[in-house]
């Protein structure tokens, strides 16, 4: 595996890559690296001839005066150790003033898509995520970039983005992983308390009870989010910041739910806001 922090080295090695017609799998995180990362990575292993991936914590996705850029964990030597065992082709490491050079001055910004559940309360995050994903992909051209469901809004955004901006990528969507109590992996789960850990399952347990009720025959959104509402009250100290049925393509609220609906919440708690979701698909 080669760690590199260097934009020029980078892109020589990716070159050597192209020149001998090698697929590239390119998979972006914020380091912390768990299961979840993990998955995306051998997903890319499997699917192309070389994997590249980065760690970046990208200061301009954060707000800087809520949010938890300089406390984001950072456990570098573990990550590149983790990234070896994968046999990973590339460790991109960029460091800020690389990435965001004195004078930066250009975004890339998503309208519509990003108004709805954590573009609400969270502004400027999703013209944060689009940048550096777009200049990520100008960066390494990969073949394909690997995104996890557990972001949904974020894989949507990143999609459109690279549909309405036409980056030559195929975009994959993964599926979330999970602790064995249901509780989707995070980095930021590290950041629960221990009664805050026991509590934070009963996410997707809503989820989960969500979806039980629709297989049952339940089409209104209003009744879905109440329920899910309830569970998350009942059992957890958390603060709901939202819970919303909306339409997979336009992330717009549905009342009815019909076609493919991505149902997806945000729950605060003292020192972590954590998201989940589920799709389903309805005829
Ligand atoms: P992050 O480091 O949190 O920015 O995440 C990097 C990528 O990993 C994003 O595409 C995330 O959606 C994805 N990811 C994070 N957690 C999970 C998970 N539990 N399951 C699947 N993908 C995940």
């Amino acid at each position: 595996m080669r760690q590199i922090s260097s934009l020029t080295a980078l892109r020589s090695q990716l070159d050597q890559y192209r020149r001998k017609k090698e697929s590239i799998g390119f998979v972006p995180t914020m380091g912390a690296l768990h299961e979840g990362h993990l998955s995306l990575i051998r997903r890319s292993r499997r699917e192309n001839s070389r994997t590249v991936i980065s760690i970046f914590v990208n200061p301009i996705q954060f707000d800087a005066k809520k949010e938890d850029f300089s406390s984001y964990p950072r456990p570098k030597k573990k990550d590149i150790l983790l990234a070896k065992e994968e046999n990973v082709d590339i460790i991109f490491l960029p460091t800020d003033r690389k990435m965001y050079p004195k004078g930066f001055s250009s975004y890339i910004s998503t309208t519509g898509l990003t108004e709805t559940l954590c573009g609400k309360s969270r502004p400027g995050h999703f013209r944060g995520v689009t940048t550096v994903v777009g200049k990520l992909l100008n960066i390494v051209q990969p073949t394909r970039i690997y995104l996890g469901q557990k972001d949904a809004q974020q894989a949507v955004v990143i999609a459109r983005m690279v549909e309405d901006l036409n980056f030559p990528v195929k975009v994959v969507i993964c599926p979330t992983v999970r602790e064995v109590d249901g509780l989707a992996m995070s980095s930021r789960n590290a950041y629960l308390s221990l009664q805050q850990r026991r509590e934070a399952p009963f996410l997707y347990k809503s989820l989960q009870d969500a979806r039980g009720r629709i297989r049952a025959g339940e089409r209104r959104a209003e009744i879905i989010k109440r329920h899910i509402r309830r569970t998350l009250t009942a059992h957890t100290g958390g603060v709901i910041d939202y819970v919303e049925c909306v339409d997979f393509k336009s992330l717009q609220p549905v009342k009815h739910l019909s076609g493919k609906v991505l149902i997806a919440i945000a729950v605060k708690f003292a020192k972590a806001r954590l998201i989940d979701n589920v799709i389903v698909q309805l005829r």
